[in-house]
């Protein structure tokens, strides 16, 4: 299906960026821009920028870049088509009618089809609750005291206790059964390759994403006499849900976690209807794992503070306390919050309401304290080793606060805590912390070993980083005398003075062409192969208006295509943004030409052409050096003056008005 021009435009232009991504980023204003702890690879200083005047994004950490369309595609690894269309639901822009042939579902991606699957099953879910069928799980519903606005929010729902019921509904409405494989709904037994529901007889708990999406289910056993099923039941690892990764709740937590700044973790589905009903929207659960980085990474995308609030029982202490190392490490300011032995956060609410749930958060225990009470608890603090232990045990999860003021505070407060001197504590410190830098960098060295990796199939996003360090600024180097005949050949990054011309030929109508009569600049004069291929693909953009914006509008043929454009225009993108976002004077440049433009462009020129002529001097003085006692060729003269002369008058040009 092809999507008219028009209409893409108007779903761009409909689109607010900065909405978009705040659903998935938390962002941070940053004069005329935005900026966030990236989505798409993992960092802990932001280097995700979005620019709403120019509707686009680009990461300086990964690469990743592009408009709304490329964010929901990358984001939720959908095809483009399907990008588009759900951008289109959102602004309220109508597409043309999509004819349901067979030909229109092959183009759908398997992804999307089994995101369709899991969505037509929570609707089969929700409608079963109210049938006859499903009337004893919504009594228990009712038992439990959630409420009918509960029970909507969350799109709570039941699967008829049958071997094909849900197969059933959902085939007749289309789902393949490879959708319904990939979405976890079926089983299908190995010895009878008979294919049944997965779910049977259970109270259905919708897992979204983010952004709202289905992804899979918890199921509660309704029928207690079975003993032979488990009381929870969760979808497997399919191609869209990946139990480490997903917080339940979170897409009705969202905006809460972001005007409270704090989240509230609990273990399960009913403990989070349960405060969530009770008027505390900031709640998520970790439910049917232990609680993951994962997890914590994208919580942290909407708050920064968590309270963690786990049964009182040893399993729950066990888990608490690894929460809090792995939350600690992430960043997170962590309290957990203790309940009295045999009650958690429903028991509470159900008997003591919502006042006596809000006293308990009001009297979390920071990470020193609640260490501080488990290890008493366990009668370690009795002895002089158990002491030594218990403080040893607390400095290894101080170790992993990555903010060195934060630490310090812990310190003091474990040296009050305990009656120790803060110097016998940062003894014990010290070499911890050494062997957490260490762990780190470790990590850091694998996950840039793999950003590389997949960095080699296409383009690198332009990332000068390895030479210029992470920074956002570009100081062009106005010296050629580094250009050997050896690294020209070998060049694959951008220099400076490409990076450059290329910025202001992408963002400037007419500096193409300028660039190309008056400064004589092609494709021949960049050194890099990135820089001839984008200053390639920018000229013949040039051709239809400013090429950014037209690059943007482009509409790819084929999926393939949309990978490939998608590639070049990230890096082409980066080009842009790296310069508007350090100072806001940069902006000046991309209405017109303007004398201070063509001054740039006009030293980059030179610059590169400089180190095309230091290459050539290069070979001439060979040339000169292996003739020495034989007669010199007198064009080898000539052309070495000739270069030399040129060199200088470039030279002497540089930096001039
Ligand atoms: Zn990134």
């Amino acid at each position: 299906m092809r999507i008219p021009e028009h209409i893409v435009e108007q779903i761009r232009r409909q689109t607010d960026i900065v909405e978009l991504i705040s659903d998935v980023v938390r962002l941070r204003k940053n004069g005329r821009n935005y900026v966030g702890l990236c989505p798409f690879h993992n960092e802990k200083t932001p280097s995700f920028n979005v620019l709403p005047d120019k509707g686009i994004f680009k990461c300086f950490g990964c690469g990743k870049g592009g408009d709304a369309i490329t964010f929901v595609r990358e984001q939720q690894k959908i095809s483009y088509i399907e990008a588009l269309q759900q951008l289109a639901a959102r602004a309220g822009v109508e597409l043309p009618e999509e004819p349901d042939t067979d030909e229109s579902r092959l183009q759908r991606s398997r992804t999307e089809e089994a995101y369709n699957a899991l969505r037509f099953a929570g609707n089969f879910f929700y409608k079963q609750l109210f049938s006859d069928d499903g009337a004893y799980a919504l009594e228990y519903v009712r038992r439990r005291g959630f409420s009918q606005e509960t029970v909507r929010m969350f799109a709570l729902g039941f699967s008829p206790d049958s071997y094909n019921a849900t197969m059933t509904e959902l085939k007749a409405l289309g789902v393949t059964d490879e959708a319904l494989s990939d979405a976890g709904l079926v089983k299908s037994n190995e010895e009878s390759e008979r294919v049944y529901d997965r779910f049977r007889g259970r109270l259905m708990f919708p897992i979204q994403n983010s952004v709202g999406r289905v992804i899979g289910f918890g199921g509660r056993r309704m029928n207690d006499e079975d003993t032979q099923s488990p009381k929870y039941l969760n979808s497997p690892q399919s191609l869209v849900y990946n139990k480490s990764e997903v917080l339940y709740g979170i897409f009705q937590a969202k905006d809460a976690l972001r005007r409270l700044e704090y989240g509230i973790l609990v273990e399960g589905y009913a403990d989070l209807l349960s405060v969530y009903q009770a008027g505390f929207h900031n709640v998520v659960a970790s439910s049917g794992t232990a609680l993951t980085k994962e997890q914590l990474r994208l919580l942290g995308r909407f708050a920064k503070r968590l309270k963690i609030v786990y049964d009182s029982d040893a399993a729950g202490v066990k888990a608490a306390l690894r929460g809090l190392d792995l939350a600690v490490e992430e960043g997170f300011d962590v309290e957990i919050v203790r309940l009295p032995e045999g009650d958690d956060p429903d028991s509470i609410i159900q008997r003591d309401g919502a006042e006596a749930f809000q006293a308990k958060l009001d009297r979390a225990l920071s990470l020193v304290d609640f260490k501080g009470e488990v290890f008493r608890e366990q009668g370690l603090l009795a002895s002089p080793t158990g002491k030594t232990e218990a403080v040893h045990s607390m400095m290894e999860t101080i170790a992993r606060v990555p903010d060195r003021i934060k630490r310090d505070f812990m310190i003091q407060s474990v040296a009050t805590r305990f009656a120790l001197r803060e110097e016998d504590l940062y003894a014990v410190l010290t070499p911890l912390l050494r062997r957490q830098q260490f762990r780190e960098a470790d990590d850091r060295q694998r996950e840039t070993a793999r950003a590389e990796k997949q960095m080699e199939t296409g383009y690198n996003g332009g990332e000068p980083s390895a030479r210029q360090g992470r920074g956002l600024e570009m100081v062009p180097e106005a010296n050629g005398q580094r250009a050997n005949a050896d690294n020209a050949q070998r060049q694959t990054e951008l220099l400076p003075e490409e990076i450059e011309l290329l910025r202001i030929a992408l963002d400037t109508e007419g500096a193409c062409g300028y660039m190309k009569e008056r400064l004589n600049v092609n494709e021949e004069l960049f050194v890099s192969q990135q820089g001839k291929a984008l200053f390639t693909m920018i000229c013949e953009a040039a051709q239809h208006g400013t090429p950014l914006q037209y690059l943007l509008q482009e509409q790819p043929e084929t999926e393939n295509a949309a990978n490939e454009t998608a590639a070049l225009l990230s890096v082409a993108i980066g080009l842009v943004v790296r310069r508007e976002t350090p100072s806001e004077n940069w902006r000046n440049f991309n209405v017109t030409l303007e004398d201070h433009t063509v001054r740039i462009l006009r030293d980059s020129a030179h610059t590169l052409r400089l180190r095309h002529l230091d290459v050539e001097l290069q070979s001439l003085h060979d040339a000169l050096r292996l003739s020495e006692n034989s007669d010199v060729p007198l064009e080898v003269l000539q052309r070495l003056q000739n270069v030399s002369a040129e060199r200088r008058l470039l030279v002497e040009s540089l930096g001039t008005a």
